[in-house]
């Protein structure tokens, strides 16, 4: 296969970081006919996808040697680029021309610190955030927001197509980890609105049914009423019908507020309202309900409010 061309079915890829949303991916990919190496320290991790086609090496290094493409999914930026770097790291043992794409959420300077040291070591890299959840992770649902070299994203397209619904190049190196954040900020400024109106309505003696049934077909609709909406009833599959079981956890809002607020204060946006929903989501985590739905923050301005 020459170094340019698109990753098909029967091509290594390794796989380092099995958990939640990795797990699923490389095992969907083992799925497609791709010959995927898997790399976690965590044995359970390895064991599960073992299970589902996946072949565990015992090191990173393992993993890459013979790979084509590198795809990572882990926790933080921190370890992308500990996984990279060092003499067992990727870019000392995978081959030149090797194609990385990281899935992880990440801080943009991080993303952009990737793939310039990946540049240097002769390999592609792209950042390539997803959403979806473990539930698109393991339906092949996911959208992929894109940052890097036109070549690099073509090269990349048929994992995207095995992995997602929809991948869309954003821009250079670091733009998928910037549409990622800035989205997540509106869809968590989204969900406070949504709750302050649904609180305000039956405030002021409207069913929420009713607000609803107006509010999703009007100017005010956005995910996370119509989807998300976060009093049980309206939505029966929304996670307040379920005593908020994620869905998107708080904790995971929170990193993704995290690292956007960091970057308003870095670039010095003017963004008051993520600020002061990064203020509010954090007190929901600091109140025990870090592992619920973020949809949960309607719960503590419903009691404010002496719903
Ligand atoms: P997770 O904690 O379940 O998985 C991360 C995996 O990385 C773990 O299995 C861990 O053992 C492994 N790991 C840690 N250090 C490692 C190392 N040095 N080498 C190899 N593997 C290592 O997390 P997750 O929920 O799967 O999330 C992964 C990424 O995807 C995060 O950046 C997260 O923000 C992002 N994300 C998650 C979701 C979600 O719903 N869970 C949705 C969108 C994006």
């Amino acid at each position: 296969m020459s170094s340019a061309s698109p990753i098909a079915p029967g091509a290594t890829v390794a796989f380092i970081g099995l958990g939640h949303m990795g797990g699923p991916m490389a095992v969907n990919l083992a799925a497609a006919g791709y010959r995927v190496q898997g790399y976690d320290p965590v044995p359970a991790a390895c064991e599960a996808a073992a299970a589902e086609g996946v072949t565990i090496s015992g090191s990173i290094a393992a993993a890459v040697r013979d790979a084509v493409a590198v795809m990572t999914s882990l926790p933080s930026g921190a370890l992308v680029l500990q996984v990279y770097r060092g003499p067992d790291g990727v870019l000392a043992n995978a081959a030149p021309g090797t194609l990385l794409v990281d899935t992880s959420t990440v801080d943009v300077d991080e993303a952009r610190t990737a793939a310039g040291e990946a540049r240097t070591a002769g390999m592609l890299a792209l950042d390539a955030p997803i959403s979806g959840g473990v539930v698109g992770a393991k339906a092949g649902t996911l959208a992929f927001m894109v940052g890097g070299p036109q070549e690099a994203f073509d090269r990349a397209q048929p994992l995207f197509e095995v992995l997602g619904a929809r991948a869309v190049r954003c821009g250079d190196s670091g733009a998928g980890e910037v549409v990622k954040l800035c989205n997540n900020m509106l869809l968590a400024i989204h969900q406070v609105g949504v709750a302050e109106a649904l609180a305000l309505a039956q405030g002021l003696g409207v069913e929420a049914q009713a607000f609803f049934d107006v509010a999703s077909v009007a100017t005010g609709a956005c995910w996370a009423l119509t989807t998300n909406c976060p009093v049980p009833g309206p939505v029966p599959t929304s996670p307040a019908n379920h005593d908020y079981e994620p869905g998107f956890a708080v904790d995971l809002m929170n990193k993704d507020l995290g690292l956007a607020i960091a970057a308003v204060e870095r670039s010095g946006t003017d963004a008051e309202l993520g600020r002061h929903a990064q203020a509010i989501f954090r007190a929901v985590g600091d109140d025990g309900d870090g592992g619920r739905d973020f949809s949960v923050v309607y719960r503590g301005i419903a009691e404010r409010s002496g719903l």
